[in-house]
């Protein structure tokens, strides 16, 4: 299975609109990120994690030419304002986008997107079929995926195992009976938007407690401000098994299915 952080910026994006601070300013391309969504590949099934404003540059920068599902996290538009974009999948593919999305989240987007569920369609808006697991394990194309409850301060959202990997973002809290889908993972993806602590998110040192909690071979941090700071300089203080993300950063995982 592969994994591609597609973007791993906050719902700002890095550079901020008009901000002058060294890391907008920046001119590596490792300080240059899109909003948090991230693409799995495993036996030419391709699963992208939210698709926020930057849904269409994510697909055109990984080349992505097939999309069988969008999982996704919670409602915030930095991860769900791209999904009129499923059309070229529709069109390419030939079927209706499946999403997978808890019933609060199904709402929002109905409001969002009330064009799409219209009951006379204008031609052409995007399909889409949309699914809840109803906070259960469940599989896309014999792809097993265990949802994980989190808190992005009092808005529950759901994190993912998939195999050997775990992804959560916006989130500070994950109660203990969570916590237990995530023992024995080794490759997880947490997020941290600044070294100040925040009300909805964890900063950089609680993710990285909460990262050493589980020992995983691999740690990696997404969903970063520019607050944070560079990336040479954050990347350089982190300890050897995490990793700071940045757009297009992708690795093989162990599969066990
Ligand atoms: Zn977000
Ligand atoms: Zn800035
Ligand atoms: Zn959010």
């Amino acid at each position: 299975m592969k994994f591609t952080f597609l973007g791993t910026g906050t719902s700002q994006g890095i550079p901020v609109i008009a901000c002058q601070c060294p890391v907008c300013q920046s001119n590596d391309y490792r300080d240059k990120r899109l909003r948090t969504s991230a693409l799995i590949e495993y036996n030419g099934v391709n699963i992208a994690i939210d698709a926020g404003p930057d849904f269409r540059q994510q697909m055109l920068n990984s080349k992505v030419k097939s999309l069988n599902a969008i999982l996704l996290t919670h409602e915030h538009r930095d991860h769900i304002a791209g999904l009129d974009d499923v059309r070229a999948f529709n069109w390419i593919m030939q079927r209706p986008m499946d999403i997978w999305a808890e019933q609060r989240v199904q709402e929002s987007i109905r409001k969002e997107l009330s064009y799409v569920f219209a009951d006379s369609k204008y031609p052409g808006i995007p399909e889409i079929v949309m699914h809840d697991f109803n906070g259960h394990p469940f599989e896309i194309s014999n792809i097993k995926i265990i949802p994980i409850r989190g808190y992005h301060h009092k808005l529950p959202i759901y994190g993912f195992r998939i195999g050997d990997l775990t992804y959560i973002t916006d989130a500070n809290f994950i109660p203990e009976e969570e916590k237990v889908k995530i023992v024995g993972t080794k490759y997880l993806i947490v997020n941290a938007l600044r070294r100040q602590r925040h009300m909805s998110h964890f900063s950089l040192q609680e993710a990285l407690k909460f990262i050493s909690d589980f020992s995983p071979r691999r740690g990696f941090i997404t969903h970063v401000s520019h607050q944070m700071g560079l990336y040479v300089d954050i990347s350089n203080e982190l300890p050897d098994n995490v990793c700071f993300a940045y757009d297009g950063l992708s690795f093989e995982v162990d599969t066990n299915h």
